[in-house]
């Protein structure tokens, strides 16, 4: 048998204080990760000083050179050597600065610690008639050199990690790591639409945004279409939250910017982009907020896109947890859940239609302010305005569906939008009689013009899968069973909400042969059932009886309805149907209920699967994050036929 190896005590060694280099290449070892964090630091210095147009300057992916020029205020002669001292800055001075930091740096640390990794050269010139022209500063010699300037800074950054070449074997090939580098620049140019960027690699320019004229929304949307591409803002909707921020003056917690709708949804989670008070930051409370908010969207294993922004009182958030800055902490992360969820999930919720999501928002143009300054709410596109005469005329037609509410109208549009005549409970489960009865009511006037109509007016149904209609764009082509799904999956959730689903006896009970696991949680769960508008009872040790089902699912099959539901209670606790479970146990009591392919609609009925999907929230996507429906504009189609027009 080897015998362990014994631990000795370490010799004893005295206590000394670590040369002023070493602690600045230690820093480095925390701030300084590859050329891109240097990026991120000179970026930030410059956006501090005042910047309207940076350009950086990369060579062999930013390893040989990293140069970042600015046009800010510059660096006074007398105050160069302090900027690359260890703990030199001029964004705080005090304990209470911190607290109300505005600035991306305060740690007065990122200079001093590049140095001591590479050699770092400055050129600056400040604005002033003392200085009538620029100086160049040695970092490593401490020479001062006069020379030729406009005002503004250029901070040069040779041999990255030259002094600390096992730390070089660590980057990546050129072309990664230059990768890295514009992605450090794209953060902060998404959250500076006012500033102009240009990125050069070996003489090349890489990419180059132009500064944005005005602000808010509009200058949002036009940097995010010019960083990310236009096929983003194609499939975002603005968000913008509170609705109606009380205008006291306070800094409250706030949040705006664009959301990708699910349909944009990528397999990594790297278009997801957030920032706190302007400053970028990864943050676990953001993520998961704003990813909670897809959650009734978007299945799987898909990762939202989103450009968030969220504004607080600085004293609010902890910015100083990280060396890198890139992570805060909040005094309140329950306040910032909340308000990201809500305000991602509430700009989801809005129906679209026209070609794109982006077109369909109408955004109000907020005055300059500084990036982080929240616009003012804009209007979302809405459905608002016409909900209640839609609602009206789709009530007629409501029994169609089976979206009676058994008369229980309490007057609200919403309501009414489903309130329908009580279908009698000899018809229920003949879906041809109860169509049949209430086709004549739609020779009712129709009050909304057909042209106005978002999804269009239905002309045929394809193979029994999708309808097709016509509207102002072209034409809208809708799968009829996700689309209906997602509107009596939304109408069951909002009657849960209200706790009352409406129930309809069934005049004959449906029997079925069952398993002792489906009568046990058939009496053990009767409570839930019946919450559910669902009653169904034991008639014998082996046999169930369906006597009563939610009168949105009037038409489907009630022995299947009642066996998929009893087979997901039975898998949860009866007394913890949490909101996840009792999402989806609505998912799949609504995909029982929803029509199925291959049944002949008329266009009427057609028709008010249109109406319903305009004046119900997410109806653009079905329950499992699929699109219900796409527009083909007539450009599309004339490119089809190579049709000039
Ligand atoms: P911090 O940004 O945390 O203050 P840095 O080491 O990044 O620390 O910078 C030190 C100081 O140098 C800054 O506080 C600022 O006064 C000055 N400085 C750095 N870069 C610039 C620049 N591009 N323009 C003007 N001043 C700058
Ligand atoms: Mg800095």
């Amino acid at each position: 048998m080897t015998s362990l190896p014994t631990l000795s005590t370490p010799p004893r060694r005295p206590i000394r204080e670590l040369p002023d280099e070493l602690i600045s290449q230690i820093a480095a070892g925390e701030v300084v990760e590859r050329p891109a964090s240097v990026v991120r630091e000179l970026v930030d210095n410059a956006l501090d000083a005042g910047a309207t147009q940076i350009t950086l300057r990369l060579q062999a992916g930013g390893v040989r050179l990293i140069s970042v020029e600015d046009n800010g205020c510059g660096i006074l002669r007398s105050e160069l050597p302090n900027a690359l001292k260890r703990h030199a800055t001029s964004k705080i001075a005090s304990l209470s600065d911190l607290e109300s930091v505005g600035t991306m740096g305060f740690r007065g640390e990122a200079l001093a610690a590049i140095c001591s990794i590479a050699e770092v050269s400055v050129l600056t010139r400040v604005d002033t008639p003392d200085e009538p022209h620029g100086w160049l500063f040695d970092g490593r010699t401490g020479e001062l050199q006069p020379t030729a300037r406009a005002t503004g800074t250029t901070v040069e950054v040779r041999e990255l990690f030259y002094a600390t070449p096992a730390r070089r074997k660590f980057l990546k090939t050129d072309a990664t790591e230059l990768g890295h580098c514009i992605e450090a620049v794209r953060r902060h140019a998404l959250a500076r639409p006012d500033v102009g960027f240009a990125i050069w690699h070996e003489g090349k320019l890489v990419a180059q945004w132009r500064a944005v004229a005005g602000g808010g929304m509009d200058a949002l949307r036009q940097r995010l279409a010019d960083v990310l591409g236009e096929d983003f803002i194609e499939q975002a909707v603005a968000v913008s939250w509170p609705v109606d921020p009380p205008d006291d003056g306070l800094e409250r917690l706030r949040v705006w910017g664009f959301a990708g709708v699910p349909d944009a949804a990528r397999s990594r989670a790297d278009w997801q982009f957030a920032y706190v008070n302007g400053r970028y930051v990864r943050d676990k409370v953001i993520t998961h907020a704003a990813r909670s908010a897809y959650e009734d969207v978007l299945h799987g294993h898909r990762q939202p896109v989103y450009a968030l922004f969220v504004s607080l009182d600085p004293a609010r958030v902890d910015v100083n947890v990280h060396p890198t800055k890139i992570e805060v902490r909040f005094r309140n992360s329950r306040e910032v859940h909340q308000g990201v969820h809500h305000a991602v999930e509430g700009a989801l919720a809005v129906p679209r239609s026209g070609s794109n999501a982006a077109e369909a928002t109408t955004p109000v143009a907020s005055p300059a302010a500084p990036a982080w300054t929240p616009p003012a709410r804009q209007a979302p596109f809405s459905f608002a305005p016409r909900e209640a005469e839609v609602g009206h005329r789709v009530s007629d037609v409501g029994a169609l569906w089976g979206f009676g509410s058994g008369g229980a109208s309490t007057g609200s549009a919403r309501t009414d939008v489903f309130a329908s005549p009580p279908v009698s409970a000899s018809a229920a489960y003949a879906p041809d009689t109860v169509r049949a009865e209430p086709v004549a009511a739609l020779a009712a006037p129709q009050p909304l013009p057909e042209g106005d109509w978002p999804l269009g007016r239905a002309i045929a149904q394809l193979q029994g899968v999708y309808i097709l209609a016509e509207n102002a764009h072209g034409l809208v082509v809708v799968d009829m069973h996700a689309a209906h799904e997602r509107i009596v999956y939304e109408r069951l959730k909002q009657q849960l909400d209200d706790q009352q689903v409406a129930s309809q006896p069934l005049l004959i009970p449906a029997t079925f042969s069952a398993t002792p696991d489906e009568v046990a949680t058939a009496e053990d769960c009767a409570g839930v059932l019946a919450e559910l508008g669902l009653e169904v009872s034991m008639l014998s040790p082996k046999t169930l009886a369906v006597r009563a089902v939610p009168t949105t699912l009037a038409q489907g099959d009630p022995v299947e309805l009642a066996r998929s539901v009893l087979a997901e209670l039975g898998q949860h606790e009866a007394s913890t149907v949490v909101q996840r479970a009792r999402n989806e146990l609505l998912a799949t009591m609504a995909c029982h209920g929803a029509v199925r392919a291959n049944r002949r609609l008329t266009l009427d009925e057609m028709n008010a699967l249109l109406r319903q999907m305009e004046v119900t929230e997410r109806s653009d996507q079905c329950n499992h994050g699929r699109p219900t429906w796409r527009q083909m504009g007539m450009k599309e189609l004339d490119a089809l036929f190579l049709r000039g027009r």
